[in-house]
């Protein structure tokens, strides 16, 4: 059995970790602080078979080289980017087989947030870094709103039960941008007063599933109609639905403060 839980970094981050019931190796996504994945290992006398790394940003890759000096994990990352201590570099369609998990991944190339962004996809599980959020998506700082809206629809045309693990706790923010552009969609109201109770007692949001994030995510929704009029008021003219839409919208949320 596999099992999938957080270590909390920095003031937002989660830093996943994959365990396999009966095996003291476990693979770590995005380990951007060595110290408190460290820490969490420790108590549980684990080591660390595998290092997946999403994208190059600080706060996923920080802590790479604390732990290859303790533990000399294969580390998988984006071919297309530079991380010091990356020696599996990896690409779309690639395939990170994790044998001490007794489970294999596909690579997604996921463009937009860095250009080199990657996912990691399979057995219901999908590890999408700072590319799909609950609730919303990354901000788009090197590659295109066309790329990146072609990034998430690749997300969400998974399986709906997929469920989804993000780098960030972002999803409180996102849900209240969320509803300033469907005020009608009753199941994100639902959402947003769900998750409003999970932050107060502090439970974690993530991981979400493709199948809700369809239905209350605004950035995988760019072709519906509410989603539409929304971004044609903002941009003040005609937009064609799809990536026009979602580039208006991430545009609307970047300037966005509640
Ligand atoms: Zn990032
Ligand atoms: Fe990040």
């Amino acid at each position: 059995m596999l099992q999938i839980w957080p270590v909390q970094a920095f003031a937002d981050n989660y830093i996943w970790i994959l365990e396999r019931q009966g095996s003291t190796r476990v693979a770590v996504v995005d380990p951007g602080d060595a110290g408190p994945v460290l820490a969490a290992l420790d108590e549980r006398g684990l080591e660390v078979g595998a290092i997946l790394i999403t994208h190059h940003h600080g706060d996923h890759v920080g802590g790479l080289q604390e732990m290859i000096r303790r533990f000399h994990p294969s580390v998988f990352g984006s071919s297309t980017e530079s991380v010091e201590g990356v020696d599996r570099p990896i690409a779309d369609g690639d395939v990170v087989a994790l044998s001490d998990l007794g489970i294999s991944l596909d690579v997604l190339a996921l463009p937009g947030h860095t250009s080199g962004h990657i996912g990691y996809v399979g057995n219901g599980l999908a590890f999408v870094g700072d590319t799909l959020f609950a609730g919303g998506c990354g901000r788009v700082f090197e590659g295109t709103m066309a790329q990146m809206h072609a990034s998430l629809s690749k997300l969400a045309s998974l399986p709906p039960e997929t469920k989804t693990y993000c780098a960030h706790e972002y999803t409180l923010a996102n849900l209240r941008f969320a509803m300033a552009v469907e005020p009608g969609n009753t199941e994100l109201a639902d959402r947003l007063a769900a998750t409003e109770t999970a932050r107060a007692e502090n439970q974690p949001t993530v991981p979400s599933t493709i199948g809700f994030e369809l239905a209350t995510n605004p950035f995988l929704r760019c072709s519906e109609p509410d989603v539409v009029s929304a971004a044609v008021a903002q941009a003040g003219h005609n937009l064609e639905p799809g990536a026009e839409v979602f580039g208006i919208v991430r545009r609307w949320k970047d300037g966005w403060s509640g």
